[in-house]
């Protein structure tokens, strides 16, 4: 028997069912889901399952695609195609499909909904029960591992936005010690009163910027000093400039921090230069 997914409207084989691949879920992870359980052609736990879910969609502010009425009748309507007696169905709810940007798209941007359903063999679940299962032991670490470059990037979404919605374009993390981590998708800079380039060093908590590794070989380049060490909130909003760096902006002066200016308000001469420098500096490969 073949599966069939609901997509968006539509009923359709689940080898065929497909998303846009600018959909927000694939880029950015920017999505809810949930899994309920169906055991002897009974769905569990259905109204606590929507109750979940609508509370992650407000979370995140995300349109419901449909009302919750509907919603049981498109689930009921994927268990029955899918003759599900026993197994469960599963269901996503992403921002949508919009040209790939941190920031939310328009309020018209329609969510984008999946369910699918399968049957499940109770027997390994069963076997379980009676040998019990084994464990290890793991740091906590679902938020941390910011150093691999994953599409997890929800976070970092909902800061931009955040940024946006006080009227900035960027946000910059601070860690639990008061001191600068990186901006949503840039890492970030200080130039001291003393005229010394900081970044914090990669190691701690923050992704490996190539564009901050090829800006260190233009300052050693271009002769100016500079230090990897972590640096304060103060520090930066007491320094003679601020700014970020990314792939696709690489060297963008901070001008203003939390609604205070940064030295006299305008972008500083220290970037400037870095920027100028940089493509001389950096691996250029022909298309
Ligand atoms: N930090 C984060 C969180 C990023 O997403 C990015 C990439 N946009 C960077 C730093 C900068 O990395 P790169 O210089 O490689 O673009």
């Amino acid at each position: 028997m073949s599966r069939i997914a609901y997509v968006n409207g539509r009923y359709v084989q689940h080898a065929d069912a497909a998303i846009h691949i600018e959909d927000r879920g694939f880029q950015f992870a920017d999505g809810v889901y949930e899994v309920c359980e169906v055991r002897g052609g009974l769905i569990v736990d259905l109204t606590r399952h929507l109750d979940r879910l609508e509370r992650s969609l407000g979370e995140l502010r995300m349109r419901s695609p449909m009302s919750r009425e509907a919603l049981k009748i498109v689930i009921r309507e994927v268990l029955r195609r899918n003759r599900v007696r026993n197994g469960l169905f599963y269901l996503q709810v992403t921002r949508g499909v919009a040209r790939r940007d941190h920031f939310f798209p328009s309020e018209d941007t329609s969510p984008t909904i999946t369910i699918t359903a399968k049957s499940v063999d109770p027997t390994p679940m069963l076997r379980k029960y009676e040998s019990g299962i084994k464990v290890i032991t793991v740091p906590e670490n679902r938020w941390d591992r910011v150093d691999i470059k994953t599409v997890g990037l929800l976070p970092n979404v909902l800061v931009k936005q955040q940024a946006k919605e006080a009227g900035a374009q960027d946000a910059v993390f601070i860690d639990t010690n008061g001191n600068v981590k990186e901006a949503a998708s840039s890492n970030v800079w200080i130039v001291t009163r003393e005229g010394v380039l900081v970044t914090r060093p990669a190691e701690h908590g923050i992704l490996r910027g190539i564009t901050r590794t090829t800006l260190l070989d233009v300052a050693a380049h271009l002769g100016v000093g500079f230090e990897e060490r972590e640096f304060t909130v103060e520090e930066m909003i007491a320094a003679r400039e601020v700014f970020l760096t990314s792939a696709t902006g690489s060297c963008v002066p901070i001008v203003e921090v939390d609604g205070r200016p940064v030295a006299n308000g305008h972008p500083g001469s220290v970037s400037a230069k870095l920027r100028g420098a940089f493509l001389d500096v950096a691996e250029k490969t022909t298309i």
